[in-house]
C-alpha cells in the first residue's frame, strides 16, 4: 500500500526501513530540533556537521529574508553582485596566510570536483600537462560525486558506480586502535602513515601526480584524527616532489576545531582547501574553494579575453547564500564562536566523552575541539547494527547523534553550554548500557 512516504526517495537511507518509523523534524531553534508533535530533541550534531552557530539565529535568518526580497538570484557568468564580493573579502580574512581567493560552489562535494579540476589545470597551464594523476587516502570522504568517490575511500560509496576516474590511488589511513586507542587530540603515533607517498611517487612518479586530497580531520569515516606530525610530513612530500596538497575541510572548516580551520590548529597549509556546511551555518547550500595566490595567478596568464577557468554553476555565489553567508561570519564573530571548541569548553567535551571508556563495547574513544567519536565493537556479520541502536535509543530520548559504521560522532553546534554536553554524554551513557 502507498504510503505519503513513498515518493520521496530519501539520500543514504533505507526507505522501507525508514517508513517503518518515520523520523521528522518539525522546526529548530538553537540547540535544538522539534519534531511535528512538539518533542523537543537536543541536536548533538549540528545538523549533519553544519549547524556551527545553532539553529535559526536571528542575524542569519534576517539576512536571507532581505536578500530574498532585495534580489533572488543574478547570473554569476561574467557578470556579479556586491555581495559575493564582500563575501570572499571577509573569507579570506579568516583562512591561513595566502589561501586568499575563494571560488564558490553549492556543496561540499562541488568544491571538491572544482578543487581536483583546478589542480589538474593548474599544472596544465604551467605547462606540466602529464600531472593528471590523483591521490586520496583509504577511508577519505570526498562527496558523491565522481571525482570525491574516486578520491574518496569508503568501498559502500565507491562499489556501485564502475570503474570510477582513471588515474586515482590512495594512501593508508590514520586509523591504529592498537597503538593510539583512547587518545585524546592527536594520537602520538603514526606520523610516518604519510610515507605511504612516497611508495605512490615511487609507483607512479612524481611527475605524473598532480595533487593529494585529505580530510585534515577525516568525519564521515569515524572522526579520525591526524597523529602528530602526519599533516606536517604530508606537507614536506607533495613540496618536495611540486604536488599540491589539498585540504578538504567541509567539516574542519568554520571552528570546529577551536580555530576557523584546521589548517590553523594542525599548523599545516595547503595549496587548495575545500569547504561548505558551516559557511552559511548549513542555512543555504554554499560551498568554496580556497586557492593560493600563486595558483590563481597562473590561471589569469593568458589572453585577456579568454575564460580563465571553464567552470562553474548557475548557482554559484547565489544571492541568497552570499547573504546568509554574512550574517554567518557576523554571528561568529559577534560570539566568538570560531574559538569557542578550544580551551575550556575543549577539555570539558573531552572529559565527558571520555567517561564512557570502560562501558561494554566501547573500544575507542576520540576526540579534538567539538567533535568527539565512540567506537563500539562490531557484531559480527551486521556492521553498523549497534551503534544504530545507540542512535535510536538517543533519539527516542531527545537526542540528536550520528553514527558512521560502528563509529557513533558527536559534532554539536558551538554555542552548546556544558549542562548539554552533559546531558548529551549521559543519554549516551544510558544507551550504551542498554545497547545487546
Ligand atoms: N567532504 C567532506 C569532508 C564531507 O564531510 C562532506 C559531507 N559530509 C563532503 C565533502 C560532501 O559535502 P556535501 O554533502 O555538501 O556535498
Amino acid at each position: 500500500m502507498r504510503t505519503e512516504f513513498d515518493a520521496y526517495w530519501m539520500p543514504f537511507t533505507a526507505n522501507r526501513q525508514f517508513k517503518k518509523a518515520p523520523r521528522l523534524l518539525a522546526r529548530a531553534e538553537g540547540m535544538h530540533y522539534y519534531t511535528p508533535d512538539g518533542r523537543k530533541v537536543l541536536d548533538g550534531v549540528a545538523g549533519l556537521w553544519c549547524v556551527n552557530a545553532g539553529h535559526a539565529r536571528p542575524r542569519i535568518v534576517e539576512a536571507i529574508r532581505a536578500q530574498a526580497g532585495e534580489m533572488d538570484y543574478a547570473p554569476p557568468f561574467q557578470m556579479g553582485h556586491p555581495k559575493a564580493f564582500e563575501l570572499a573579502e571577509r573569507l579570506v580574512q579568516l583562512t591561513p596566510p595566502g589561501l586568499n581567493r575563494v571560488f564558490y560552489t553549492n556543496s561540499g562535494s562541488e568544491s571538491v570536483e572544482t578543487a581536483l579540476k583546478m589542480a589538474i589545470a593548474y599544472h596544465r597551464v604551467r605547462g606540466e600537462g602529464q600531472r593528471t594523476r590523483l591521490i586520496g587516502r583509504e577511508r577519505g570522504y570526498h562527496g558523491v560525486n565522481f571525482g570525491g568517490i574516486s578520491v574518496g575511500g569508503i568501498v559502500a560509496n565507491r562499489r556501485m558506480f564502475g570503474t570510477l576516474l582513471a588515474g586515482v590511488d590512495h594512501i593508508r589511513h590514520t586509523h591504529d586502535p592498537q597503538r593510539n586507542a583512547f587518545s585524546r587530540g592527536q594520537p602520538a603515533h603514526g606520523a610516518e602513515f604519510a610515507d605511504d607517498l612516497e611508495r605512490l611517487i615511487a609507483l607512479h612518479d612524481a611527475s605524473t601526480i598532480a595533487a593529494v586530497i585529505v580530510e585534515p580531520v577525516a568525519g564521515s569515516t569515524g572522526v579520525l584524527i591526524p597523529p602528530q606530525g602526519y599533516l606536517q610530513r604530508l606537507r614536506e612530500i607533495c613540496d618536495k616532489h611540486g604536488i599540491l596538497l589539498i585540504f578538504d575541510e567541509v567539516i574542519t572548516g568554520f571552528g570546529r576545531l577551536g580555530t576557523p580551520f584546521a589548517a590553523q590548529r594542525f599548523g599545516v597549509t595547503p595549496d587548495i582547501m575545500t569547504v561548505a556546511k558551516g559557511i552559511t551555518n548549513g542555512c543555504v547550500p554554499m560551498g568554496a574553494v580556497f586557492v593560493k595566490q600563486e595558483i590563481h595567478d597562473t590561471f589569469m596568464q593568458g589572453p585577456e579575453h579568454l575564460i580563465e577557468f571553464f567552470h562553474g554553476y548557475t548557482y554559484s555565489a547565489h544571492p541568497l547564500a552570499c547573504a546568509a553567508g554574512l550574517g554567518t561570519l557576523d554571528t561568529y564573530a559577534e560570539e566568538g564562536l570560531l574559538e569557542r571548541g578550544s580551551g575550556e569548553l575543549e577539555s570539558y567535551f573531552e572529559n565527558a566523552v571520555h567517561s564512557l571508556k570502560g562501558l561494554p563495547r566501547v573500544i575507542d574513544i576520540r576526540n579534538i575541539g567539538l567533535v568527539g567519536a565512540i567506537e563500539l565493537e562490531p557484531i559480527p556479520g551486521e556492521p553498523a547494527k549497534r551503534a544504530f541502536q545507540v542512535f535510536l535509543d538517543c533519539w527516542e530520548r531527545g537526542v540528536l547523534i550520528r553514527t558512521t559504521g560502528d563509529t557513533i560522532a558527536l559534532s554539536p553546534p558551538l554555542i552548546i553550554e556544558k549542562s548539554q554536553i552533559d546531558q548529551i554524554v549521559d543519554t549516551l551513557r544510558g544507551a550504551l548500557q542498554r545497547a545487546a
